[in-house]
């Protein structure tokens, strides 16, 4: 009986304090957007984190679609930004990835474009960071992540007239020094933020509040390109409880007094609680709030009610104060601010969340597609050049498709190879389509080039063909019967500044060849015969990819060596010969009955030498720079923690490289360990490892490294664990726990083995916490020599042991990691319904050098890896020669770049415009010879234009350098800044024209012709 009249009574308690009351009214916000000095300010960021693709394709984020994976709608968050932001002019937001922006930017009316152009103006909408996606920083080539950020900063100029301050790089898995001194610094941003950094480096720098520091990344810049970079206390959202996206439960401010719930001292208690704590471990008296995580804002105004009502009462309360902000505001508080920073030195890599989470697998994940990007990285680069010489037509193929598909492959879950196999599909796609209309670019301007008596349209141009698939030996253009007295024409480009000469491959049908050069003089070629691998590879893969499986069989590879002219191109002609051409010897050891000791390869100044009985490499020997070293080269597998079903922490996948214990060796099964083929111009040593991996090693004679090719694949998985494959090259070099790998293609970075330079660390995966993202190479030294590695495409390697360097070049896995993907890494290749495990073609290259001498073949020869010559095929009847042009050169002819300077960037902008990018490839002190400033001539480069007007711009090419400078804030930082003299290339005088590059200097410049 008692409770019920407590029930009673209570009942009418309530409802007479309903009653008395007045009834709900509109109450005005008092939001802000300035800062109150002497107070805790906590700058409310909201923001949205739209991938370009990841567990759902680009389209299908923007539209909405296929919301069972994942509800996601970037066009709802745009959409319903714009009302949100009319409605209160304190409000602010930024957005970032210009890939969806331009999309939902041109689909809008003008009254809307005029609106957000006012939203921008004002400030209230902001873009930050400002690159077509947010980039991958591990897996990502330099050049490729300059292309993508310099598309998105031209939209933004285009079409608002403004240059992104900040860089925002907060999920990429790992950060690099290239990101910082270069994609930040040099394109002009005032500060970096980010929120994935390694857990015990996180856990140090929130003890020593410093997380936020003044980055020096590169040695050869030091102070001249540092950036202000903050790396967030947890990640990228907001603390816990303060989500407001419609479904999320995190409480309401709910402050009407006539409803129940009414809560507004518990949330100001619990806002000010989470602010100091946030300040504890922070210097000044500044904290940023990331409001916002992946795809939010769809419904802008559940945040923005809620921020409002944040401001409000926080602000009333009066113990912090709470504002609408933006990360610029924030960086202008913190300079203001006044105080010195730490410094922060070379990179954040690698990242792991915890214990046992490194994410070093992502640097080799989907090895194929890696492979395709930088591909088409150097094929994009030139086929501007040769879109350049021709001139850009208005109505014909552009390059701006693949350009697009490039750009949102650099994204950080496509490139990065941590997305869901239906949108790794459709990033392959998009970069096939935008490949083949950059094919047409090409193939035109080459009709052009070559069409020496300029007939226009009078006659018809040669028509010319392309081999993207001469890698598993398809190419229907050289695989032609020439008994028909027809000539098959090679025209070689050369994308590089400096005379080149290369050894070119193409299958052919018949032994009965010659190859005769521009004169018509007959050169040296050599014949090496396709082997079963490659026709089984390349009958699977052109019936699985194209759809047809050609009936021609190549016999030989046709190999011969091709000049070529900078920035410019050779013509070579294949035609039928009365007596076959040089077939290579061959050798099988095993099948000699008197074996010998070792056999001996290398027709050049390399010789590798290798044991008959153990079917091994055993010596290395230049017999021109003296270096002799003993060398194992071998393959190994990692079984991948995690497959085992009665493990259940943490797996190996996509992202994470979880190696369960040490390496297994990969023995060759022992039937046909070594085959050896010989000729004028290349060696080859073909090794069948196993079942699954097979390799050939080339020595060609006018070259000083070898090549190692590999055909890794299907790998078995019958067992039911999954496998990641390492090659590794192991000498007895000393080299005390250090070796060097390159941050995105630019600076090597020192590593060594189980140690960070930040912390103490302490070491729970002795491999996968010491592997390193490599885009160009790795390499170790000792006092006397060094042993280096080139890569084609960016993979994952380390030094295990002293003297020995490994890459991993395939991963197959049959579980999830768990850090979002949600599906395991299992690649396979498909023939109607029937599926096999990925194979993957690869090449690596390595060269062992006098301690010292390894730069320059790093630099120069990586860069020829990076710009292969390009191929393209025609047919000739008659005179090829008298009526073609057969010798190129896109600038002076008595002209060549000097060693240490590649063009990597030049494009037609039209109108008698062009972007030029210069780089100085080598660090400072990195070569005795070449690490010294270097002269381009542009009168020499653009010998046959008239250049009216020259700017240097920013590195994205969005404003003035000069400007840039100027506008650049300045930091002061903690303890001892003294660092030698920052050599610079000096301002380029216009009558003059001639660059000065100081070492690893990029410069950018617009240029105008008369026309
Ligand atoms: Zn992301």
């Amino acid at each position: 009986m008692e409770s019920v009249v407590c029930y009673c009574l209570c009942v009418l308690t309530l409802l007479g304090s309903l009653i008395s009351s007045t009834e709900s009214k509109y109450i005005k916000y008092n939001t802000t957007s300035s800062i109150v000095p002497g107070k805790l300010n906590v700058h409310l960021v909201a923001h949205t984190h739209d991938d370009v693709g990841w567990l759902k394709t680009i389209d299908q984020y923007y539209v909405g679609s296929n919301n069972s994976i994942q509800g996601a709608c970037v066009q709802n968050v745009l959409d319903s930004l714009v009302p949100a932001l009319l409605a209160d002019k304190n409000r602010r937001f930024i957005y970032v990835e210009q890939a969806f922006f331009q999309r939902w930017w041109r689909e809008q009316s003008e009254v809307v474009q005029n609106i957000v152009k006012q939203l921008v103006n004002s400030g209230q909408l902001e873009f930050i960071n400002g690159g077509w996606v947010m980039h991958d920083e591990a897996t990502t080539h330099y050049i490729d992540m300059i292309d993508q950020t310099t598309l998105g900063h031209h939209f933004i100029k285009e079409e608002f007239g403004k240059t992104p301050r900040i860089g925002w790089q907060i999920d990429p898995f790992g950060h690099s020094a290239v990101q910082a001194y270069l994609l930040s610094a040099q394109v002009g941003f005032d500060s970096l933020f980010f929120a994935r950094i390694d857990y015990q480096d996180r856990e140090k720098r929130k003890d020593e509040k410093s997380l936020e520091v003044v980055w020096q990344a590169s040695k050869s810049f030091g102070s001249s390109e540092q950036i202000f970079s903050g790396a967030f206390p947890k990640n990228y959202e907001p603390p816990a409880n303060f989500y407001y996206e419609v479904n999320d439960d995190s409480p309401i401010v709910q402050d009407d007094v006539n409803l129940f719930d009414y809560n507004v001292p518990e949330r100001v208690n619990e806002f000010v609680e989470a602010a100091i704590s946030q300040a504890n471990i922070t210097q000044t008296n500044h904290i940023m709030w990331t409001m916002g995580t992946d795809f939010k804002y769809q419904y802008a105004h559940t945040w923005f009610r809620q921020m409002d009502k944040f401001i409000h009462y926080v602000n009333q309360d009066g113990r912090v104060h709470a504002l609408y902000s933006t990360p610029s505001k924030y960086t202008d508080a913190k300079h203001a601010a006044n105080e010195a920073w730490p410094i922060k030195t070379e990179d954040y890599f690698p990242y792991a969340d915890v214990e046992n989470g490194y994410w070093t697998g992502y640097f080799t994940s989907r090895p194929t597609i890696k492979g395709y990007v930088r591909f088409l990285s150097g094929y994009y680069l030139a086929a501007r050049q040769l879109e350049y010489f021709k001139g850009k037509s208005a109505l014909g193929p552009k390059t701006d498709s693949l350009a697009d598909s490039l750009a949102i492959a650099q994204h950080h879950d496509a490139v990065s190879g941590t997305e869901k196999q239906h949108v790794a599909n459709d990033y392959a796609k998009r970069l096939s389509i935008g490949y083949t209309e950059a094919e047409k670019v090409v193939a035109a301007s080459l009709s052009y080039l070559t069409d020496a008596l300029n007939s226009g349209h009078q006659i018809p141009q040669a028509k010319f063909q392309q081999c993207p698939l001469l890698n598993i030996s398809y190419c229907p253009a050289s695989e032609t019967d020439f008994s028909k007295g027809k000539d098959l024409v090679v025209v070689v480009y050369n994308p590089l500044g400096w005379k080149r000469e290369d050894v070119i491959r193409i299958p052919v049908v018949s032994e009965n060849v010659a190859v005769r050069d521009s004169s018509g003089k007959e050169i040296q070629s050599q014949l090496l015969p396709i082997l079963d691998t490659f026709i089984g590879l390349r009958s699977y893969h052109t019936t699985a990819y194209l759809g047809e499986s050609s009936t021609a069989k190549p016999k030989y590879w046709l190999s011969f060596s091709a000049t070529v002219s900078p920035l410019g191109f050779s013509t070579y002609y294949v035609s039928k010969a009365e007596q076959a051409a040089t077939i290579s010897d061959r050798y099988t050891p095993y099948k000699s009955r008197n074996q010998k000791d070792t056999i001996e390869v290398g027709p050049g100044n390399l010789k590798l030498i290798y044991s008959e009985k153990e079917a091994k490499l055993t010596q290395y020997i230049n017999t021109k720079s003296k270096v002799k070293e003993s060398i194992d080269h071998a393959y190994k597998y990692y079984s991948s923690y995690g497959d085992d079903k009665t493990q259940t922490s943490q797996p190996s996948g996509a992202y994470i490289f979880r190696p369960n214990g040490s390496s297994v060796p990969i023995k060759s099964d022992g039937k046909s360990p070594l085959t050896v083929f010989k000729g004028p111009i290349v060696h080859e040593v073909h090794q069948k490892i196993n079942s699954w991996i097979y390799q050939i090693t080339r020595l060609y004679k006018g070259k000083e490294h070898a090549e190692a090719e590999f055909i890794v694949g299907p790998i078995p998985i019958d067992d039911g664990v999954g496998k990641e494959i390492a090659t590794e090259i192991t000498t007895n070099l000393a080299s005390s726990k250090t070796f060097y790998t390159d941050s995105n293609g630019r600076d090597f970075i020192e590593r060594i083995r189980d140690y960070r330079k930040d912390w103490k660390l302490q070491v729970n995966q002795p491999v996968a916490g010491n592997y390193y993202p490599i885009n160009l190479g790795i390499y170790l030294k000792d006092k006397s020599k060094e042993l280096s590695i080139l890569v084609d495409r960016s993979v994952g390697g380390s030094s295990i042991k002293d003297g020995q360097l490994e890459l991993m070049v395939h991963r197959r896995l049959l579980v999830d990691d768990s850090r979002g993907v949600g599906e395991p890494l299992n690649e396979t290749v498909c023939i109607h319904d029937k599926c096999t495990g990925l194979t993957v073609l690869g090449k690596y290259y390595f060269k062992i050098d006098p301690v010292g001498d390894g730069a320059r073949w790093r630099r120069s020869f990586g860069q020829e890896i990076y710009s292969p010559l390009l191929l393209a095929f025609a047919e000739s009847e008659g005179n090829w020669g008298d009526s073609h042009v057969t010798e190129f050169s896109g600038i002076d002819l008595s002209y060549r770049l000097p060693d240490n300077v590649a063009i990597i960037t030049l494009q037609d902008l039209g109108d008698g415009k062009v972007l030029l990018r210069l780089a100085h490839l080598y660090e400072v002190g990195e070569d005795k010879y070449l690490s010294v400033k270097a002269i381009v001539e542009l009168k020499k480069v653009f010998h046959n234009k008239q250049v009216i007007k020259i700017s240097e711009t920013s590195l994205t090419a969005n404003q003035e350098r000069a400007e840039m400078e100027k506008k650049r804030l300045a930091w002061k930082v903690k303890g001892s800044t003294q660092e030698p003299q920052i050599p610079r290339g000096g301002p380029v005088d216009p009558q003059k024209l001639v660059v000065e590059l100081a070492p690893l200097e990029i410069r950018t410049f617009i240029i105008s012709f008369k026309h």
